[in-house]
C-alpha cells in the first residue's frame, strides 16, 4: 500500500462490459464536456456500475450519454490502515464516518468538477440518508436537468453532521426503511435520473406516459398471448380504436391512483382545479 490516494475511477465511453478486464478500463477516462455525470463517494467503488452497466443505462454509459465516476473513500483514510470511521461522540453503538476523511473526498470530487467543466458546473451534492426527502419523479426530473450529481454513500451509523452543514449537502431518502449503506439508494437515484436524459430510452414517448409523469399511476399493460390461462386481454385494447384505448387507459390510471394512492389522487385533483380556474 502506498501513501498516494488511488485516483478516482471514471466510467464512460470506454467502459464497461461484464468481463475479466473492466477495472483497467474504468480509470482515467477523460471528462466528456457537457455530459451528465454522476460522482459517487463510496467505500465500495467495485459495486459500480453494477446494474447501471446493464441494459439501457449501460448502453447509454458506453455511448457517452452519461458518465460515472467513483471516488474511493478509503483512499482518503487516515494512517497506515486508512481508517475512515470512529466511535460516535457522546457514546452509543456503531461507528461514524469521519468529517476530515469525507471532506477530503468531497473536495477531490469538486476539484475534479471545477477543472473538468471550467465552471464548477451545477452538480448538487446529495447525501443518501433515511432522514432525507423522499425520492420522487419530480426530483429526478430536476436532477436530470443539472450537469450531474455528487453522491455521498454513508455506511455504519452515518456521517459526521458537520460535513453536511459545511457543504450544504441535501439529504435524499430511498424510503422509510434503513439500508446498511447508501450505495443501493445511489444506484436507484442514478437509474431513475439517467433514463430521463434524452436518447437514453429508445422510446422517449414512454417517459411521458408512465407512472407519475402526470401525477397518476400507469394503466395496466398486456401483451401476447391473447389468451393466457383462461384470461383474455380487455377487448378495447384489441379494437384498434386509438381514441377509445386512450380513454380506457386514462380511466384505469385514475381508478388505480384513487384506490392505491389517495395522496397522489388529491394532488392530481388540486392541480386540475387550478388549471380550470
Ligand atoms: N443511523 C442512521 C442509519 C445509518 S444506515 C439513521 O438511523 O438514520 C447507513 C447508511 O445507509 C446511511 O449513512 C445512508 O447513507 C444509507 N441509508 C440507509 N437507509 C437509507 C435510505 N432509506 N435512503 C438512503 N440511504 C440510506
Amino acid at each position: 500500500m502506498t501513501d498516494t490516494p488511488k485516483p478516482a475511477r471514471a466510467l464512460g465511453r470506454k467502459a464497461i462490459r461484464p468481463s475479466l478486464v473492466p477495472r483497467a478500463l474504468m480509470t482515467d477516462v477523460p471528462d466528456l464536456h457537457g455530459v451528465w455525470k454522476a460522482q459517487v463517494i463510496t467505500l465500495f467503488p467495485a459495486a459500480f456500475p453494477g446494474l447501471l452497466g446493464e441494459s439501457l443505462t449501460g448502453k447509454a454509459l458506453q455511448d457517452g450519454l452519461w458518465q460515472l465516476e467513483t471516488l474511493d473513500l478509503r483512499a482518503h483514510g487516515i494512517g497506515r490502515h486508512r481508517n475512515v470511521d470512529d466511535t460516535p461522540a457522546g457514546g452509543g453503538a456503531g461507528m461514524v464516518l469521519r468529517a476530515d476523511v469525507l471532506g477530503a473526498a468531497i473536495d477531490a470530487a469538486q476539484a475534479g468538477t471545477a477543472s473538468a467543466t471550467g465552471s464548477g458546473g451545477n452538480r448538487p451534492l446529495i447525501y443518501l440518508s433515511p432522514r432525507g426527502r423522499p425520492m420522487t419523479q419530480a426530483l429526478m426530473q430536476t436532477l436530470a436537468r443539472a450537469d450531474g450529481v455528487t453522491l455521498i454513500c454513508g455506511r455504519f451509523e452515518g456521517v459526521d453532521e458537520r460535513v453536511l452543514s459545511h457543504y450544504g449537502a441535501q439529504e435524499v431518502s430511498l424510503g422509510d426503511f434503513v439500508l446498511t449503506g447508501g450505495e443501493i439508494a445511489a444506484m436507484a437515484l442514478i437509474d431513475a435520473t439517467v433514463r430521463l436524459i434524452p436518447g437514453v430510452l429508445g422510446n422517449q414517448a414512454s417517459t411521458a406516459e408512465e407512472s407519475f409523469s402526470d401525477g397518476l399511476l400507469e394503466h395496466p399493460q398486456y401483451t401476447r398471448p391473447a389468451e393466457w390461462r383462461g384470461q383474455t386481454i380487455p377487448d378495447v385494447l384489441m379494437s384498434g380504436h386509438h381514441g377509445e384505448i386512450a380513454k380506457w387507459r386514462r380511466a384505469q390510471a385514475e381508478a388505480l391512483t384513487r384506490a392505491r394512492r389517495p395522496d397522489l389522487w388529491r394532488a392530481h385533483l388540486a392541480r386540475h382545479d387550478d388549471n380550470d380556474t
